[in-house]
């Protein structure tokens, strides 16, 4: 099998998602199909991921850099100019981030991480949307990452809202209705959590790409909830 970006060939990607509309699209982001466009402006084409990072492992570096950030111990890293440089040739994000909006949860910086580390998709609620799956398949199916985290936090206004339940201007209804059904089957003591495991499981049972991945055992998805008041992610198993 042709590896690029340390997981999967273009050939290979289409046989893997099928002929669908969304192969043709992801093809054209690798440059393939594009013709005349120059490479350079397509940032993720790039050779065979030289250091691979398995699910477990991009756990560990996830959790390692939590706790630097809740112990003030932050070692910034991958932030100098040459990792600006060196992420601008290809991109390996070892993990992917469903996360809120939330001003207060930004991933770089509770995960003490830096540039091209995480592929991160924020929206209120972190609902898996059909437009986080198509993020998520792209970073799993293209640039080889193999671990998702769903990751709620304590205080989530988007979930206080699905809980109250009452109408909301504009399109932020679309956000709660996203949510409510997270609530269905539960006593909802812990929302957060319930949101965190319903849209986890929305990523698998809404997208045949990572249900495949995580078959393959190319892809894990893992829930977590970010404490707003200590800064400490707590995985959800
Ligand atoms: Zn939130």
């Amino acid at each position: 099998m042709a590896r690029i970006n340390g997981f999967i060939g273009r050939r290979d990607f289409l046989k893997f998602v099928g002929s669908g509309s969304l192969a043709i699209a992801a093809t054209a982001i690798s440059g393939s199909l594009i013709g005349a466009t120059p490479k350079t402006a397509i940032a993720d084409v790039s050779p065979v991921n030289p250091n691979p990072v398995n699910s477990n492992q991009a756990l560990q570096l996830l959790l390692d850099g939590n706790q630097r950030f809740i112990q003030y111990k932050r070692q910034y890293p991958h932030q100098s100019l040459a990792r600006l440089q060196l992420v601008a040739k290809a991109q390996y994000p070892f993990a992917a981030i469903l996360g809120c909006a939330d001003s207060r949860v930004p991933a770089e910086m509770i995960f003490d991480q830096g540039l091209g580390d995480l592929f991160v998709v924020r929206v209120a609620g972190n609902v898996a949307s059909d437009m986080a799956i198509g993020s998520l398949e792209y970073t799993t199916t293209v640039l080889g990452t193999q671990l998702i985290v769903v990751l709620g936090h304590t205080k989530c206004g988007a979930v206080a809202a699905a809980i109250a339940n009452e109408p909301l201007p504009g399109r932020i209804g679309y956000i709660v209705e996203s949510i409510k059904p997270a609530f269905n089957s539960l006593n909802s003591t812990d929302a957060v959590i319930a949101n965190v495991q319903y849209q986890a499981k929305k990523l698998q049972q809404n997208s045949t790409i990572l249900a495949k991945l995580i078959q393959a055992g190319k892809l894990k998805i893992v829930g977590a909830c970010y404490d707003i008041e200590t800064g400490q992610v707590n995985f959800i198993t």
